[in-house]
């Protein structure tokens, strides 16, 4: 499996501009919330741009859009795609399986360390083509699981 932070060019643009892709004015506030690009979550607040997103294709109403946090500046996408992001294992994560036509198929709520075997369960379905990893209680988006193939 691979854990996909969102695509480089989102975040260089927001950072560029100021301005998101759903016409939003964006501001760099100090959070301690996760960055969707390089997955670390700060232990102290961090200078964060706050901007919305949509991280499934539209190819339907399940495409939604909602909040995420990418660092102001200086950081790189999470390199180690094969590798569950570490910063996010102590938490319980919802886990939605999408299939290839951005139908929700199935979800569930992941314990601590869980969201892996869940994910790879989701897709081992032919049914199921991307897994959304989203925060348990703001249901913020976090990061996609898809096949490594
Ligand atoms: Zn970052």
């Amino acid at each position: 499996m691979h854990y996909l932070p969102i695509p480089e060019p989102i975040a260089i643009e927001a950072r560029t501009m100021m301005r998101d892709r759903f016409g939003h004015e964006l501001h760099i506030t100090k959070e301690k919330a996760p960055c969707r690009l390089c997955l670390r979550i700060p232990s102290v607040p961090q200078e964060l741009i706050l901007l919305s997103y949509q991280p499934l294709a539209d190819r339907g109403p399940y495409a939604e859009v909602g909040p995420i946090f990418i660092h102001a500046a200086g950081c790189r996408p999470y390199p180690d795609v094969e590798t569950f992001p570490v910063d996010f294992a102590a938490r319980r994560l919802i886990l939605r399986a999408y299939g290839s036509a951005g139908q929700i198929v199935d979800a569930v709520v992941a314990r601590p360390g869980n969201a892996p075997e869940r994910a790879a369960e989701f897709l081992s379905e032919n049914r199921v083509a991307e897994v959304h990893v989203r925060h348990e209680s703001y249901t913020c988006f976090d990061f996609k699981i898809v096949r490594a193939s």
